[in-house]
């Protein structure tokens, strides 16, 4: 599956946490990020992400590109909601466009947590192995 993994500033270190402890979930598929985002999960987990521009200079949009064009499968979108932010046009939009193109989104840990759980049963499911 195709993944863009997303967080805002105040959400950074609960998105590595989250994909750090779930590491095993996200192996094999092909990882996407805003651009500090991507930068730091790579540091701190390794995993190979390609990274887009960062989510203010028109990250979000890019992503959102890949989503209208049916290029993305799943987007985890750690929104701070308690922060007013420059780019929320962006935001709105991405979020818009999984909606029309009926694109799995979590925007907090509750739904993330969901999603990374569906990403090792579909894992257990096709293959026993674990590999994709
Ligand atoms: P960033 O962008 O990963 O480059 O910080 C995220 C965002 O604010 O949309």
């Amino acid at each position: 599956m195709r993944i863009a993994l997303i967080a805002h500033d105040n959400r950074k270190q609960a998105m590595i946490k989250f994909v750090a402890d779930h590491k095993s979930a996200f192996e094999g598929h092909e990882l996407f990020a805003t651009g500090t985002t991507g930068k730091l999960l790579t540091e701190h987990t390794g995993l190979s992400i390609h990274c887009f521009l960062s989510g203010p200079l028109g990250g979000d949009q890019q992503i959102g590109s890949r989503v209208a064009s049916g290029e993305m499968d799943m987007v985890i979108f750690l929104r701070d909601p308690l922060t007013s932010m420059p780019h929320e046009p962006d935001v709105s939009a991405l979020l818009r466009l999984c909606d029309v193109r009926d694109i799995p989104v979590a925007t907090n840990l509750g739904s993330a947590r969901m999603f990374a759980d569906d990403l090792m049963r579909l894992r257990n499911f096709q293959d026993p192995s674990g590999r994709i």
